[in-house]
């Protein structure tokens, strides 16, 4: 029996104004190599100047992990040559990072929560990009320069479960933090998967390949699973020691494999050492002050939900999984819906139709407000839930408008009023004497039969309730 060891790397992009260490924008630029500058150019002369924007944010993160948040942390230069990085380095943050050792718990199946301890998270830059088209390979500089967080965990994941699990629940801190847009289609945010196995009981890590650059949660896992069976397969058939060696891997989407893509770099294969153009970063108090502007983040708000709200806790997480849901859900209930009905109503019926019509949360044609609104004229009996439901379909489809008026126009204002649905009940009764003859011998079922036709009778918006109690009523 096996256990498989998992670490990520993961590199995120800061949503900066401008680039690491010169001012050129991060935006997406019409053309190639528009957002550039000498220093980012690397133009010899050119000194670069670390954006102060970039470490502020670096610092939210690491006080959002309860990491150690360097007061002083220094820049290296990792050297490599490729054509995207025309100084020939990157750099980066090696020995000293600005965030170390810090957690972060992730929420498993059965409910409960483990462990996993961050390693570090540095800042560095980001390298451009080669372009291969036909017979020629371009390259766009746009990208060069811009800031990364690179979020290295400790080997503390032992399934692809968990290892997905931790990269939620990161991609949903870095987005509540508002530090960046973690758009893993745009590349803003990508993993490295490290993975090992190692016989059960043995303390030693096994040897680890390194997966690079994978851009979404099912192909993490996949790779994963691809590993773990050829790490076990060439462990049990006695040639681990051949096939398994330090190496990158690439996840191949086509192929649904990992493949070889080069030998295992070490560090000095890198000529890593202080850049001589940059000075420690110190922080000020007035940076720590900005970045310990923390929003509510989703352990809390799970916590806040279950003991406050008392809804239930898996609700609570499919809720605070992504913060623009959280955020639609805390403004339903600013409009009075009650807390366990929004959950439902959002999760079910708004979250149902949205899917089918390939709406996101963030476009959803009906807004937090009109759906609290909505709900609340379903707790006050002013619309039944069916009626609710219809006017959602409407809503769907159309313009989002006044509630009271679609209550209107649609004819689903629910009736309360006893006098009215009494008139309804004496109606139905007169009409169906012998019916009423056998309840009254003992037949009770009949009872569903008194409520459908009284239902059937007001068009659907008799008050069920009311309907109910003014029948038991009048059946004696
Ligand atoms: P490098 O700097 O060469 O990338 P690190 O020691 O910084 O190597 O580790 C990188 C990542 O690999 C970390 O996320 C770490 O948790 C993970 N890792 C280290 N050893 C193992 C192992 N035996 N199995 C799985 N992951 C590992
Ligand atoms: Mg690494
Ligand atoms: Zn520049």
């Amino acid at each position: 029996m096996f256990e498989t060891v998992i670490g990520l790397e993961v590199h995120v992009q800061l949503n900066t104004k401008t680039k690491l260490f010169c001012a050129c924008p991060t935006s997406f630029a019409e053309h190639q190599n528009t957002n550039t500058c000498p220093t980012c150019l690397a133009l010899p002369g050119a000194l670069p100047v670390v954006n102060k924007e970039a470490a502020i944010k670096a610092m939210r993160f690491g006080y959002a992990i309860n990491a150690n948040v360097n007061h002083t942390s220094h820049f290296d230069r990792k050297s490599y040559f490729y054509p995207d990085s025309p100084s020939a380095y990157q750099i980066t943050q090696l020995t000293k990072a600005i965030v170390q050792k810090g957690e972060v718990f992730i929420d498993l199946a059965d409910g409960s929560q483990k462990r996993i301890g961050m390693t570090q998270a540095h800042l560095e830059a980001d390298a451009g990009k080669n372009m291969h088209e036909g017979e020629y390979s371009k390259v766009d500089l746009n990208r060069a320069g811009t800031p990364l967080m690179e979020i290295v965990s400790d080997p503390d994941m032992r399934s692809s479960e968990e290892a997905v699990a931790y990269l939620k629940k990161l991609h949903a801190t870095v987005r509540y933090l508002d530090i960046s847009d973690a758009n893993m289609q745009e590349g803003s945010f990508r993993c490295d998967v490290n993975v090992s196995i190692r016989p059960k009981g043995q303390e030693a890590y096994g040897t680890r390949v390194e997966i690079k650059n994978i851009n979404s949660f099912k192909f993490v896992a996949a790779a994963i699973a691809y590993e773990v069976q050829r790490q076990t397969e060439a462990y049990e058939d006695g040639v681990y020691e051949q096939e398994v060696y330090q190496e990158t891997r690439l996840w191949d989407v086509d192929k649904g494999e990992t493949r070889s893509m080069r030998g295992k770099e070490e560090a000095a294969d890198y000529r890593y050492f202080p850049d001589p153009d940059l000075r420690p970063l110190i922080v000020t108090e007035e940076m720590v002050e900005e970045a310990k502007k923390i929003p509510e983040l989703p352990d809390a708000k799970v916590k806040r939900y279950v003991e406050v709200l008392g809804i239930k806790r898996s609700d609570a997480l499919v809720i605070t999984s992504n913060k623009e849901l959280a955020y639609y859900f805390e403004e339903m209930l600013e409009h009075d819906a009650v807390a366990k009905t929004a959950v439902t109503w959002l999760t079910s019926e708004l979250l149902g139709r949205l899917n089918k019509a390939g709406h996101d949360i963030e476009d959803s044609p009906i807004s937090a407000a009109t759906l609290g609104d909505l709900l609340a004229k379903m707790s006050d009996d002013t619309i039944s839930g069916k009626g609710a439901k219809e006017i959602l379909d409407h809503m769907m489809e159309n313009e989002s408008r006044d509630i009271d008026a679609l209550i209107d126009e649609l004819g689903l204002a629910q009736v309360s009023d006893d006098g009215a649905i009494l008139a309804i009940i004496d109606e139905i009764l007169a009409n169906n004497q012998d019916k009423v003859e056998q309840y009254k011998a003992g037949k009770e079922k009949l009872f569903g039969f008194f409520v459908g036709q009284t239902m059937k009778a007001s068009k659907g918006t008799a008050n069920p309730g009311k309907v109910n109690d003014l029948l038991k009523q009048r059946l004696g």
